[in-house]
C-alpha cells in the first residue's frame, strides 16, 4: 500500500495543464492568466495633481506664511476629465482637482486647506515643497511595460491591473469540467424522504462545492445504483463529457463495490487503489488519455478529505495555479491524541493563530461519517502512520482548510 505523498506524486504527475480560453473581466476573478500583459497606455497618462487645491510654481509660495500670504490670480479652473487651457506663470494660479492634469507652467499644488479665495484671488498660508502634490506622467507604469506576466493567479488587484491595461477579454487557463457521481443502491436525493435502509446523498453535494472552491466547474451527474449497467452509464458519460470523474462509494471490499471493474472495462488505468492513510483507505486513481478518474470513499468525512488532498491539488495544477496545495503550519497540539498505528492519520481539527503561534485540537468526531463534526473543523492534523499516541504540547503538521 503506498503512503499518502506517494499518492499525491502519483496524481500531480498524471495532471496536465488544460488548453485555454478567454472569459470577460468581471467573470476572471480566481482564473488563472494565460498570457503576459502589456500596458497600452502610460499611467498616469498625464502629469496630474494628487490633492485638490492650487496649481502654482513652487518658487512663488516657498515663504508663503499665515503672517506673509502669497496673494495670486486664479487663472481658471481644472476638473478632473478636463483639460487645462492656460499657462501658469508666476504670480498666478490654476484651481485644480485630484486627478485633473497639471497645466503648463505649473509644478507644484499648494492644498485648498491651505489657502483662502476671494474674487478671483487666491490667499496662501503655508510654504509648500516645490514638486508636491503631483505626480509625473508614466510614474506607476510606461506604455509597453510588461504589467501581468502568466501564469499568475487573478485576485481583485489583477481585476485592476488588467481593467487599467484594457484588457476586457482575458485569456485565461480553463477550469476542469469535474463530473460527481454518487454510488449505491441506498443513496436517495436529499429532496426524498429516506425509506428505511436509505440514505440521504450528501457526497454528491459536498463533493460539487468542494469542486467550485478548487475552481473547478462541477457537473453533478447523480446517483447510480450498484450494478454494472447503471455504473458504466454515469462513468462513460462522464468520460465522454469532463476532464475529471469523482465518484464515490463501491471502491472497498464488498460484493458490491464495483467500480474499479467498471472503470478497467472503460479503459481507465488505475495506478493505485488504496492509501496508507485515515480516514478512507480504499482510494482508487485511474486515467484515461489525460482524463482523470476518482474512486472516493462512500464515507462523508473520509470523500471530503480525499478529495482535499488529492483531487484539489490536481485541480488547480490543471489551471496552471503555482499554489495547488493547502498551505500547512506547524501547530502546538492542546490534548493528547491517540491512534492505532499503520496508517498516516488526517485528524479533522480547530486550529487557530493565537498569542504568536498556531494551537490545534482535535474536534471530536466519532467516525467516518460524521460530517457534524467535521463542520466544526478548519483543518486536519497530521499524525504519522508508526505514532501511537501524540502527547499533549507537541508539535504537529496542520493543512489548513480555511475557506470551510
Ligand atoms: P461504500 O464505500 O459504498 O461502501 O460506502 C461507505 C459508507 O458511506 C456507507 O455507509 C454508505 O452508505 C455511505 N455513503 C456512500 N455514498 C454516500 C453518499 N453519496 N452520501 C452519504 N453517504 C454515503
Ligand atoms: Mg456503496
Amino acid at each position: 500500500m503506498i503512503s499518502m505523498n506517494e499518492a499525491v506524486r502519483i496524481v500531480m504527475d498524471s495532471t496536465s495543464r488544460l488548453d485555454t480560453t478567454t472569459v470577460p473581466l468581471l467573470e476572471s476573478l480566481g482564473h488563472t492568466l494565460a498570457v503576459e500583459v502589456v500596458s497600452d497606455i502610460n499611467m498616469p497618462p498625464f502629469e496630474k495633481a494628487t490633492m485638490d487645491g492650487y496649481a502654482v510654481l513652487g518658487s512663488d509660495v516657498a515663504a508663503a506664511s499665515r503672517e506673509n500670504p502669497v496673494s495670486l490670480d486664479v487663472i481658471e479652473e481644472i476638473q478632473a476629465g478636463s483639460v487645462p487651457t492656460k499657462s501658469v506663470s508666476s504670480g498666478t494660479a490654476a484651481l485644480i482637482m485630484t486627478g485633473a492634469p497639471m497645466p503648463d507652467g505649473a509644478d507644484t499644488v499648494v492644498m485648498v486647506e491651505d489657502t483662502e479665495s476671494e474674487n478671483g484671488l487666491v490667499r496662501i498660508f503655508e510654504p509648500t515643497e516645490t514638486g508636491r502634490n503631483r505626480v509625473p506622467m508614466g510614474e506607476d507604469v510606461r506604455e509597453g511595460d510588461v504589467v501581468l506576466s502568466g501564469p499568475v493567479r487573478i485576485r481583485p488587484p489583477e481585476v485592476g491591473i488588467l481593467a487599467t491595461a484594457g484588457v476586457t477579454r482575458v485569456p485565461v487557463y480553463r477550469r476542469p469540467v469535474v463530473g460527481v457521481v454518487a454510488t449505491g443502491d441506498e443513496i436517495v436525493e436529499p429532496d426524498q424522504h429516506p425509506a428505511p435502509g436509505q440514505i440521504r446523498n450528501s457526497n454528491g453535494y459536498s463533493m460539487a462545492t468542494q469542486v467550485l472552491r478548487a475552481e473547478g466547474t462541477p457537473r453533478y451527474l447523480g446517483i447510480a445504483g450498484d450494478t454494472v449497467e447503471a455504473l458504466r452509464q454515469v462513468m462513460q458519460e462522464g468520460l465522454d463529457t469532463c476532464d475529471v470523474l469523482l465518484l464515490s462509494g463501491g471502491v472497498s471490499a464488498g460484493v458490491y463495490d464495483l467500480v474499479q471493474g467498471v472503470m478497467r472495462e472503460l479503459d481507465v488505468s488505475i495506478q493505485f487503489d488504496r492509501i496508507k492513510m485515515k480516514p478512507g483507505k480504499p482510494l482508487t486513481f485511474g486515467v484515461r488519455g489525460s482524463k482523470l478518474v476518482f474512486g472516493l470513499p462512500g464515507n462523508p468525512v473520509s470523500s471530503l478529505v480525499g478529495l482535499e488532498l488529492l483531487v484539489r491539488p490536481a485541480l488547480r495544477k490543471m489551471q496552471a495555479m503555482s499554489d495547488c496545495h493547502r498551505p500547512r503550519v506547524r501547530a502546538r497540539l492542546q490534548t493528547s491524541f491517540t491512534q492505532t498505528p499503520g496508517r498516516e492519520q488526517f485528524v479533522p481539527a480547530f486550529s487557530e493563530f493565537k498569542d504568536g503561534a498556531w494551537t490545534t485540537r482535535w474536534v471530536g468526531h466519532h467516525g467516518s461519517a460524521d460530517l457534524f463534526s467535521i463542520s466544526q473543523a478548519n483543518s486536519l492534523f497530521v499524525v504519522d502512520a508508526d505514532r501511537t499516541t501524540v502527547e499533549a504540547d507537541t508539535d504537529v503538521d496542520v493543512v489548513l482548510l480555511s475557506e470551510w
